[in-house]
């Protein structure tokens, strides 16, 4: 076994028994993202100096104390839309080209404060509206089980590393799948936490309402240490919830799984849908109870998260006007700045965006779409909190398909749009959920996703680390 393949949890018994230095674990990463990352295109920036001198740190502190935490010495990536002091943070746009991070998103203060060690900035779809980085203006991020396929978006760089063996973890952010989606693709394991959990303080804001940082990681347990964490209150977020996250054991004998009717319906490919029912019934054989529900709302998901992430974003996006942030075109007069920096700085998927939600708020429409989105998106919570009386987590897919080609959906925005149907309801809602390796299609992952209710993570991880045991 190499360095590369050890677990969070691994590599912390590798540094307590002295068998190897962060130094030496980060020097093979390093390595091998030189090796391999040109093929896969995972990183927008390798801070290869930041990176040593972490570990050098962290090499002082484990030679000298018999407790540390368990991140101390690990090497992990960052989604290009988290800023870490210092360094490039480009959120995958062409406006943000040369902006330097002055200040640490609060979850890498976290991290810096157990030891993590920072590989370097990957990449997704610019401003992480996408889902298959194929909207970031510097690359395509290459899925590593296909060279062929997508990684998945938008934070498919950071799925795509860990799945490489290019870090040993990884935070992205979820607005409507995007740590889901490339977790299922790449065959990781990726966590959206509750919304509130985890602070939004130094994430690039896509909308506001949705928008929740979470890791990737190779297992189960990975991802509970790194949610660990990361999660808790912050005074820099006013929606961060005063949360402690608490383990805890869970039996399946006896635990009520919903199984949505709504989720296996047209348009699911049925050897997805193979794979998940083999989970229900791998769960069921465990003496879990499985209970078919309804979501009726479920088939307004798409509509009414389009209308509230443009409009959001809309409003979100207006900060980057060539005076404030990155790049800026000379012009002769203030309006035409505006223009000229917003017209050349920002790809289309951000242009066709904003435009769409500057339309939702019009004065003209924002009762008939913005105010109409809002509504629904009540009924749609309301569907989950009625499941949860019910059961206590909801299996469904990720996806309704493995990852698909590189370019097969890059020129039709409606069809990528599609993709993200069984993973918005859930932000909307501001619920957890988790996307676990689950079985392959020809060689291709696929993800089964787990749902809990508000501030349920413990329920999520631990039924996901009882299913990673059987699967
Ligand atoms: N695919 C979704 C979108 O394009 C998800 C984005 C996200 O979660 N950041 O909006």
């Amino acid at each position: 076994m190499s360095l590369i393949d050890l677990t969070i949890t691994e590599l912390h018994e590798g540094f307590k028994k002295k068998q190897f230095t962060s130094t030496e674990v980060t020097k093979a990463y390093l390595e091998h993202i030189k090796a391999i990352d040109p093929k896969i295109g995972a990183y927008l920036l390798v801070t290869e100096e930041l990176a040593l001198g972490q570990a050098e740190a962290a090499d002082k502190i484990i030679a000298t104390q018999e407790n540390f935490p368990m991140l101390m010495g690990v090497p992990c990536s960052i989604k290009d839309a988290i800023l870490v002091e210092g360094q490039k943070a480009t959120s995958a746009s062409k406006i943000l080209e040369n902006y330097f991070a002055p200040y640490d998103a609060t979850v890498i203060t976290k991290l810096k404060k157990q030891g993590a060690v920072i590989l370097g900035k990957t990449n997704l779809d610019e401003f992480a509206m996408g889902a298959s980085t194929e909207n970031s203006a510097y690359k395509v991020s290459k899925n590593p089980h296909d060279l062929t396929r997508v990684a998945g978006g938008s934070s498919g760089g950071s799925a795509a590393s860990v799945s490489a063996k290019s870090a040993v973890f990884s935070l992205g952010s979820d607005t409507g799948g995007s740590i889901r989606l490339p977790a299922s693709f790449c065959g990781v394991v990726g966590l959206k936490p509750t919304y509130g959990a985890v602070s939004r303080s130094g994430l690039m804001a896509l909308a506001s309402s949705l928008d929740q940082i979470g890791p990737f990681a190779k297992t189960v347990e990975d991802c509970k240490i790194i949610f660990q964490a990361i999660s808790g209150n912050d005074a820099l977020d006013a929606t961060s919830a005063d949360y402690n996250f608490k383990d805890s054991v869970i039996n399946l004998k006896g635990l009520k799984i919903g199984i949505p009717k709504e989720y296996f319906a047209k348009g699911l490919d049925p050897e997805v849908e193979k794979i998940i029912n083999h989970t229900t019934e791998k769960a069921k054989e465990a003496g879990a109870k499985i209970i078919p529900i309804s979501l009726p709302n479920l088939q307004y998901a798409v509509a009414t998260y389009y209308i509230t992430l443009t409009s959001e974003a809309s409003s979100n996006l207006a900060r980057y006007d060539g005076i404030k942030y990155g790049f800026s075109k000379e012009a002769e007069n203030l309006s035409q700045v505006y223009t000229k920096t917003r017209g050349e700085g920002f790809g289309s998927e951000p242009k066709r965006r904003i435009m769409l939600g500057t339309y939702s708020l019009s004065s003209g429409y924002y009762d008939a779409y913005y105010k109409k989105a809002q509504q629904v998106r009540e009924l749609i919570k309301q569907d989950f909190s009625k499941a949860f009386k019910k059961v206590d987590v909801i299996f469904s897919p990720v996806a309704p398909s493995p990852a698909f080609k590189v370019g097969e959906k890059a020129s039709d925005p409606l069809a990528m749009y599609l993709v993200d149907i069984y993973t918005v309801s859930v932000n909307l809602a501001g619920i957890p959920a988790i996307s676990l390796p689950a079985g392959k299609i020809g060689g291709l992952p696929i993800g089964l996703q787990i749902i809990g209710n508000h501030f349920e993570e413990n329920k999520v991880l631990a039924v996901a680390e009882l299913m990673e045991k059987m699967l």
